[in-house]
């Protein structure tokens, strides 16, 4: 059989196929815990849930225009300005079926063979092969002195003629790191000054800790939206808790938005019009799930810090937003890879190889899950790799006994 040397070199997405792997361990009765997940457990939120209800009720469903039904494009407006304090017209909104899709539009849409994108270790996982799917070249910025906040020295040292664009996540999705106003503030203005699309990814930007505030990069460019680089992608899966109604949605100059618009058109044409209008009504809705969600996040976040200061040689960076920490373990396995599939063998516990988002030696955790799950799933990691943990495990019923350390 014969397939396309490009789609036969994109990776599986490792977090979808853990998803699956702990999905099936769980149907077979198995003790799972899955810190691997990027979702929170809530129930979507009720306006969000009648909206679609009463969509499905008229049982008048077609096709959408293809940027997105008009009062969703409308909530989106009000969302950017109370949330961005940025006034946008319609001509400057595509929604698509989720980030994702928003992200490969809009690269498809800037990304010329051989052309370089910058990403910043740690990274999403599907930014480079995205970048791939495009022909284009990923090219990796990672922090020299192990944090997780990139520097602009070493983006400006990478960046040359075939630059095209920079994609920034932050809060980031593993690290849980948040990057500095003035770091935004500089590369928004070297985007600006050289011509490079800044691609902002703020799929978690509601989704931040201890009162810090958010650095919107409108905020630091002096150009109308029409004339800059500047592009944001956001969507109601992790504000919302929404993973599975796939809405997500583009700010861009219209130039871009209607170039994005005839590649949607030719591919996916809309999201669902049900859907859209859930995620009109969430965005319409009583606004405290995202705060309650909030909160949930960062008290998850502090047992899984103080949880893990009890680990023998785990360093972490504290996270300040997001649904994860990035904990360094060096200290037992350089293998993320092999670690993370000893973990899920010896002890049912899903968590995602550094390795995928570019930092090698840790493993990302999500905060997303029950204090339960956090507490049961750090001694389950401590009893497979730590020999000063005790050499008996309880899972249930089911005593284990360590026989390997
Ligand atoms: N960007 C980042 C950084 C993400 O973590 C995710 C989801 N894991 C997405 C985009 C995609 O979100 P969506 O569910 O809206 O496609």
């Amino acid at each position: 059989m014969s397939f396309s040397q490009i789609a036969r070199e994109i990776a599986e997405s490792p977090t979808l196929m853990l998803n699956e792997q702990a999905r099936l361990l769980r149907v077979k009765g198995e003790p799972v815990i899955h810190l691997g997940a990027g979702e929170p457990k809530n129930r979507a939120p009720i306006a969000a849930i009648l909206s679609a209800a009463a969509k499905l009720r008229e049982g008048d469903i077609k096709y959408t225009p293809t940027e997105g039904i008009p009062s969703l494009r409308k909530s989106i407006i009000r969302y950017t300005e109370e949330s961005y304090n940025k006034l946008v017209s319609p001509e400057n909104i595509i929604v698509s079926n989720g980030a994702k899709q928003a992200l490969w539009n809009l690269l498809y849409s800037i990304v010329n063979p051989q052309d370089e994108v910058v990403i910043l270790a740690p990274y999403w996982v599907s930014y480079p092969e995205m970048i791939k799917m495009m022909y284009g070249v990923p090219v990796v910025v990672t922090p020299e002195d192990g944090t997780f906040h990139p520097r602009m020295e070493d983006v400006e040292q990478v960046v040359g003629s075939y630059t095209r664009a920079i994609i920034v996540n932050s809060p980031n999705n593993p690290s849980g790191v948040m990057y500095s106003p003035e770091f935004v503030a500089e590369l928004v203005e070297f985007c600006e000054k050289k011509g490079i699309w800044y691609i902002s990814d703020d799929i978690y930007h509601k989704l931040v800790f201890d009162g810090r505030s958010w650095p919107s990069p409108y905020e630091y460019t002096g150009k109308d939206l029409e004339d800059s680089r500047v592009v944001t992608v956001n969507g109601v899966s992790k504000l919302y808790g929404m993973t599975g109604f796939r809405v997500g949605w583009t700010i861009a100059p219209r130039k871009l938005v209607e170039i994005m618009i005839n590649v949607q058109a030719q591919t996916t044409s809309t999201a669902s019009l049900v859907l859209q209008a859930a995620a009109d009504g969430a965005l319409t809705g009583v606004q405290s799930v995202i705060e309650a969600l909030r909160q949930m996040l960062q008290n998850n976040r502090d047992i899984m810090m103080q949880e893990l200061k009890s680990f023998n040689g785990i360093t972490c960076t504290l996270p300040e937003g997001t649904f994860y920490c990035l904990p360094d373990f060096r200290a037992y396995s350089n293998d993320s890879i092999e670690l993370s599939r000893q973990l899920l063998e010896k002890a049912m516990v899903v968590t995602v190889p550094g390795k995928e988002f570019g930092m090698e030696g840790h493993l990302r955790l999500s905060i997303c899950g029950s204090i339960k799950d956090i507490k049961q799933g750090i001694e389950r990691i401590k009893w497979v790799i730590d020999p000063q943990s005790p050499n008996e495990l309880f899972i249930g019923e089911k005593k284990l006994v360590r026989d390997w350390l």
